[in-house]
């Protein structure tokens, strides 16, 4: 029988209770699909720090390290020991840490609004269509983020100046452009390449390759447009959108901007992927959220961005495409049958039930 080794890092504030029921589900494709998953927990964050004075701990770190991807919860916890510098501190220490490691050059924010959640979006229902359904593939590791130089000067006269370098080389515009395209290629074949080709050096390079990489898979239909169209697009039609293919800047703003219209931070999940490895590519999957202190230990938190979370790392590192879309499958039965948490609850839906974390997980479980 096919095995999977996944490390499983749950962190801190919602982390556990949100992981505790996407290993549910998990389990439940295990038994239905007939492969075997041997994950293991690992303690990581405050977890981590009260486990072993480290946000990422050797122990954690070698248990990823012979794994075959990480589910990640969050961490963070904002009011914990302000002592602590920010280099220690979970975000970066445990974090940034992984993404170098690993080499995680690609990240993946599908955003999929369901029609029953209409509600949820901010956009008006007239320019939700029959639901939005996008996916935004970001550059992870270059651009603006760490060319160098990176500096700021004092000119003198109290005067500073700061630099930041957007660099990006053809082999760093190619491998994220092949992982777009292929992505384009298990949904609806639409990719919109965004730059600023018209300003930015930087814009004609990444334009041109992608057009050139584009060649090899004529069955996606490749389109280009600049960032700030982009930005307004996304809010006036986003529905013309199926994959967006960004560079490191603009694909934080534009994945931000997208999650918002996915009505809630807990529904959205999250893939980081590095080079791929013999049969599968070694990924991180975690929701888009955070560590949610406001309603952590109170099984509020909506698990379904944990939960699909895990669904893509089955279709991106373990190939398991069935496995994956009956989980995303389950999702939306649960939404169906009414199961809302609070962040996605409203009063007026007459069929719709409040419910806990622990119950949304268990009605996915139940119909995977
Ligand atoms: P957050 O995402 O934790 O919370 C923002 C809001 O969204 C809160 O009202 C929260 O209740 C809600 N929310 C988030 N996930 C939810 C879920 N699954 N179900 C229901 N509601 C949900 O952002 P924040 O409050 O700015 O950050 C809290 C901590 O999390 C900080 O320490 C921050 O650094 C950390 N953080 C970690 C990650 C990560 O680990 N990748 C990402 C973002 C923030």
């Amino acid at each position: 029988m096919k095995t999977y080794n996944i490390a499983s890092l749950a962190g801190d504030g919602i982390g556990p209770e949100v992981m505790r029921e996407a290993i549910k589900v998990l389990r439940a494709t295990e038994k239905r699909f007939g492969f075997k998953l041997v994950i293991t927990d690992a303690p990581v964050g405050w977890a981590g720090i009260d486990f072993a004075k480290k946000a990422l701990p050797d122990i954690t770190l070698d248990i990823c390290k012979r794994s075959d991807a990480i589910l990640f919860g969050s961490v963070g916890l904002p009011d914990r020991d302000a002592t602590i510098p920010k280099e220690e501190r979970p975000e970066r220490a445990a974090l940034l840490r992984l993404r170098k490691e690993f080499g995680l050059f690609a990240n993946l924010r599908p955003v999929k609004l369901p029609k029953l959640l209409a509600h949820a979006c901010p956009l008006a229902r007239e320019r939700q269509g029959d639901g939005i359904d996008i996916l935004v593939v970001r550059e992870l590791t270059g651009g603006m983020y760490f060319g160098q130089p990176k500096q700021t000067e004092d000119l003198g006269g109290g005067i500073q100046r700061a630099i930041d370098t957007m660099v990006y080389t053809t082999p760093e515009i190619e491998r994220i452009a092949h992982v777009a395209f292929r992505a384009a290629q298990l949904r609806r074949k639409k990719l919109t390449s965004i730059d600023k080709a018209n300003v930015l050096e930087n814009g004609i390079l990444w334009r041109e390759t992608v057009a050139r990489i584009g060649k090899e898979y004529p069955d996606i239909a490749l389109d280009h447009m600049f960032v700030d169209n982009a930005a307004m697009q996304l809010v006036l039609k986003p529905t013309q959108f199926d994959v967006l293919l960004c560079e490191n800047m603009f694909g934080d703003i534009l994945s931000d901007e997208a999650a918002a219209l996915g009505g809630s931070l807990g529904m959205l999940p999250s893939a980081s992927l590095g080079s791929t490895s013999g049969a599968g590519t070694f990924g991180f999957y975690e929701p888009a959220g955070g560590t949610a202190p406001d309603i952590a230990g109170k099984d509020l938190a909506n698990p379904i961005a944990q939960i699909l979370s895990a669904a893509l790392m089955l279709r991106h590192s373990f190939g398991l495409n069935d496995a994956a879309a009956a989980i995303e499958s389950a999702v939306e039965h649960a939404i169906e049958a009414g199961n809302r948490t609070g962040d996605i609850f409203s009063p007026a839906e007459p069929n719709a039930r409040r419910v806990g974390t622990r119950v949304m997980g268990e009605a996915i479980a139940a119909v995977v």
